[in-house]
C-alpha cells in the first residue's frame, strides 16, 4: 500500500471508532464546530486551554476552563482586566499557573489590539512566548478552523510504528498534510485518532491486541 492509501485507511478506521475518541475527550462532530476540542464552546476557550494544558491534566484544565466561563473571562476584554491574582485563584490546580497568566495577557493584549482573524498567522502565533508549533497548529486547526495538521509526540510514536520508521516529531506535519486531503474535518479526526490511540493503547509496551491500528501497523504484524 502507498502512503495515501495507508493513511485514508487509518482515516477510515477512526472514523469507525468515534466512540472510542470521544470517550478520550475527541467529540467528532461537524467540520466547523469547537466541540472537537474536549466540548469547549468557542475559539477563546480553545487557545485559552491550549496555554492551559502544557504539562498539564487536560481533565483538572478543562474545569478550570469551565469556571471561566462561568464568570465570563473566556471574554478576552475581560480577561485582560483581570487581577492577577483573581485568575490565579481559578488555575492555581494547573502546572506553571503564574507564567500561564501571564501568557494569557499577552495573548489578551494582541487578540484586543489585532483581533482573532489578525492572530490566526502561523508566523504570529510563533514569535508569542509559549506558543510552540504543536500550539500554535492546533489552535489554527480547531479554533480557527484552518487546514494546518499539529505534530504531537503521540501522533510520532503511533505513525512510526504503523509505518514501521523512526520519525521526528516534526516530520508528521509534513507526512500528514503530503498523504491526507488539506481538509479541516479530516485533519481534525486524523489527529483526535492518533493522539486516542496513543493514549490508549501505543505506549513503550503497546496493547497492539486491543488497538483499532492492528489491522494497518507494521509493528504489530
Ligand atoms: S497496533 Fe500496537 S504499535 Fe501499532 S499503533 Fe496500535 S498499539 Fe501502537
Amino acid at each position: 500500500m502507498s502512503y495515501k492509501e495507508i493513511f485514508n485507511t487509518i482515516l477510515e478506521i477512526f472514523n469507525n471508532n468515534r466512540k472510542i475518541l470521544e470517550e478520550k475527550g475527541w467529540i467528532v462532530s461537524s467540520p466547523h464546530s469547537y466541540e472537537w476540542w474536549g466540548g469547549l464552546k468557542s475559539a477563546e476557550e480553545i487557545i485559552i486551554s491550549s496555554i492551559l494544558v502544557q504539562m498539564s491534566r487536560w481533565e483538572i484544565v478543562k474545569q478550570a476552563v469551565e469556571t471561566m466561563r462561568e464568570r465570563g473571562l473566556t471574554d478576552f476584554s475581560k480577561l485582560y482586566k483581570t487581577k492577577d491574582e483573581e485568575l490565579y485563584q481559578i488555575l492555581k490546580n494547573i502546572n506553571f499557573y503564574k507564567t500561564k497568566v501571564k501568557r494569557l495577557k499577552i495573548i489578551s493584549e494582541i487578540i484586543l489590539e489585532k483581533g482573532l482573524e489578525r492572530f490566526y498567522d502561523r508566523d504570529l502565533l510563533l514569535s508569542i512566548e509559549g506558543i510552540g508549533e504543536e500550539t500554535a497548529d492546533s489552535i489554527l486547526l480547531f479554533a480557527a478552523h484552518k487546514p494546518y495538521f499539529p505534530s504531537s509526540e503521540y501522533g510520532r510514536r503511533v505513525l512510526s510504528r504503523v509505518l514501521g520508521v523512526e520519525l521526528k516529531k516534526k516530520e508528521v506535519k509534513k507526512l500528514v498534510e503530503d498523504n491526507l486531503p488539506k481538509d479541516v474535518f479530516k485533519y481534525k479526526l486524523f489527529h483526535a485518532g492518533l493522539v486516542t490511540v496513543g493514549r490508549a493503547y501505543c505506549f513503550n509496551k503497546p496493547k497492539c491486541d486491543d488497538c483499532m491500528l492492528k489491522i494497518v501497523c507494521k509493528h504489530a504484524k
